[in-house]
């Protein structure tokens, strides 16, 4: 980027610089036609000058008889006459010696008249070749001026010269104004005419031998130091335009240089122009192509960057893409997965619900099981229970017979209400019997404590009373219902006070405590007894089936386990326990059922 930005930048360098200098000089070229043209008309307009004095017949006259009186001061009349109507500077007649006969300046201080000009080159040349031109100084005058000479004949012999003198400070003054350099130079390289006054009779180039020895001999430039110009040619191959350098009023200044001849062979006409716009036009072309360089170069950044950017955000929309392809691909995946796995789950939920129903079954079958057995434990005493009754209705009923025989009739009447109270306790005591046995299905809901620990009691009755059993209850004010089966929650007291009265058999105390408590939505029924407590080694399996101390046929280990199930399935839990001061502590808690009390 950089050789390219140095190329392109030397490449505008050089073609502004092309360009600026074909510029100047096609400018120069005009302006040099301009100068030249004002010089040549300028010089051509005053050739018929001299001409003119050679007719007039006095002047011939004063040549051939220099010394008739009046003619000079007619002659030198005519010839002030002529310069003032011609505009010349000065107009005057020379003899073949090159003295000055007659001149329009006669009369005044600086007067031609009577000097020698035989050095000046334009008398030997109209002598010799009718006419003769000349540039010079005024040697008399000291003023500058272009000499016109012409040969003054009379027949064929040339006897004298007519000279006008003429100023080109016009055209000087003309150049002055247009701005440029305008020189001309003569055969020696002489300044002689610059649009710059103070380059004016410097040598444009060093002065030869040659050229300097004539230009003493003529006293062309009399009075004035001929010194060099200070300037330096420069190598300007590049551009093919010839410049300059020159140290002026203290500053160098740089100009192309243009030369142009002139209608006099011998002169040449020289611009310099000032080479700034050039450098200008290639500053400023610089300046211009750094700036397109620089808006190319930030074109092509942003470009890039453009480039850039859209190509990182395709790519993260494909990443994205290629993400999301993914991620729907892993969901579908997952999905299916889900899919058989739920499948998988409801499979499995739906065996678990058949092995539910079949464990519920069997869990019932269990808990029927247990009451059976209970009965079978109770089969004794309920045969004694009922055994009596039937005992005494015998004797009543013979009775009855006997004192109907004997017409007793109203003893027969009392024998027959006592019959008929002991066929309804003994009714009371199967129907109580037959409500235990009963196959009953689950159902929650709440039961009052207060009935469940009655029943239990009343079941178990005849046992308690045979063994002296004194039962201690510490029950809450008001009734407290629980969450649970009536009929169930009566198993499993009956199961934990007939352990109670197996255990406390022989014991010296027999005492039965009872103790029901609410506390936080929970309710604790409690089961004590005064019997030797549970063996220890027995503790931690207590509530598994099976699991008895009692001989075979007494117990079948079944008691605890499907009471610890009971109170499982009512969302509570059953813990036991040995008392610090001696036996078995069985603790049941359940849900207490709040809200059925208070309504
Ligand atoms: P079973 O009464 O048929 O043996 P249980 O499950 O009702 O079955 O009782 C298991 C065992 O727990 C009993 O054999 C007994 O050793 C012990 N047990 C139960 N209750 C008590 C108690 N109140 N005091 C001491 N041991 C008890």
């Amino acid at each position: 980027m950089l050789v390219f930005t140095a190329a392109a930048l030397a490449i505008a360098c050089t073609v502004a610089e092309r360009i600026g200098t074909e510029r100047l000089r096609e400018a120069g070229a005009h302006k040099l036609d301009l100068y030249a043209a004002s010089l040549d008309s300028a010089l051509a307009k005053y050739e018929y000058l001299p001409g003119i004095v050679t007719l007039k017949g006095d002047v011939v006259n004063l040549l051939r008889s220099p010394r008739t009186p009046g003619l000079h001061d007619s002659v030198n009349r005519y010839l002030a006459q002529v310069n003032s109507a011609a505009r010349s500077a000065v107009l005057y007649v020379i003899d073949t010696k090159g003295r000055t006969l007659a001149s329009s300046n006669w009369d005044e201080e600086a007067s031609f008249v009577g000097r020698n000009l035989d050095y000046r080159p334009y008398v030997g040349d109209a002598l010799r070749s009718d006419t003769g031109r000349f540039y010079g100084i005024g040697t008399t005058s000291g003023k500058p001026g272009f000499y016109y000479s012409r040969a003054i004949r009379d027949g064929n012999e040339a006897i004298g010269v007519a000279v006008a003198k003429v100023s080109l400070d016009p055209i000087e003054q003309a150049w002055a104004g247009a701005g440029d350099i305008a020189l001309v130079v003569d055969a020696s390289g002489v300044v002689f005419l610059a649009s710059k006054p103070e380059w004016k009779y410097k040598t444009y180039g060093p002065l030869g031998a040659k050229a300097a020895a004539m230009i003493e001999a003529t006293r062309q430039y009399s009075g004035a130091r001929l010194t060099p110009l200070a300037l330096t040619a420069e190598d300007t191959s590049a551009t093919g335009a010839q410049a300059v350098t020159i140290a002026d009023e203290g500053s160098l200044r740089r100009y192309l240089v243009f030369v142009r001849p002139t209608s006099e062979p011998s002169w040449r006409l020289i611009l310099l122009a000032d080479s700034a716009p050039v450098s200008t036009l290639v500053r400023n072309t610089l300046v211009f192509t750094a700036v397109v360089l620089a808006f190319l170069l930030l074109l092509a950044l942003y470009l890039r960057q453009r480039r850039h950017a859209i190509r990182e955000s395709v790519a993260a929309r494909e990443a994205l893409q290629r993400a999301n392809d993914e991620l729907e691909r892993k969901v579908a995946e997952r999905t299916s997965d889900l899919v058989a796995t739920n499948e998988h789950l409801s499979r499995e939920v739906a065996e678990r619900q058949r092995a539910e129903q079949v464990l519920r079954e069997a869990q019932d079958e269990l808990v029927h099981a247990g009451k059976m057995a209970v009965l079978g434990q109770m089969s004794a005493g309920m045969t004694h229970e009922l055994n009596q009754p039937l005992a005494a209705l015998r004797t009543l009923s013979d009775n009855a017979l006997v004192l109907l025989a004997r017409n007793r009739t109203d003893d027969v009447q009392n024998n027959l209400t006592l019959i008929s109270q002991l066929t309804e306790r003994m009714g009371k005591i199967t129907g109580q019997l037959k409500a235990f046995a009963r196959k009953s299905p689950l159902q929650l809901g709440p039961v009052s404590v207060r009935q469940a620990l009655g029943n239990a009691l009343a079941l178990l009755d005849q046992r308690l009373r045979n063994g002296q059993i004194a039962i201690t209850q510490d029950l809450q004010q008001d009734d407290v219902k629980v969450l649970g089966d009536a009929n169930r929650l009566e198993q499993v007291l009956v199961n934990l006070f007939a352990n109670a009265l197996d255990a406390m058999q022989g014991a010296a105390v027999t005492q039965l405590g009872i103790v029901v408590r609410e506390h936080a939505a929970r309710v604790s029924i409690v089961v004590r007894d005064t019997g030797p407590g549970i063996a220890p080694e027995l503790l931690p399996r207590l509530l598994e089936p099976f699991v008895t101390t009692k001989e075979q046929g007494a117990g079948l280990g079944l008691g605890l386990a499907v009471s610890a199930g009971i109170v499982r399935e009512f969302g509570g839990s059953l813990v036991a326990a040995n008392r610090p001061q001696g036996g078995a502590e069985f603790t049941i808690e359940l849900a207490s059922m709040l809200e059925t009390r208070d309504a």
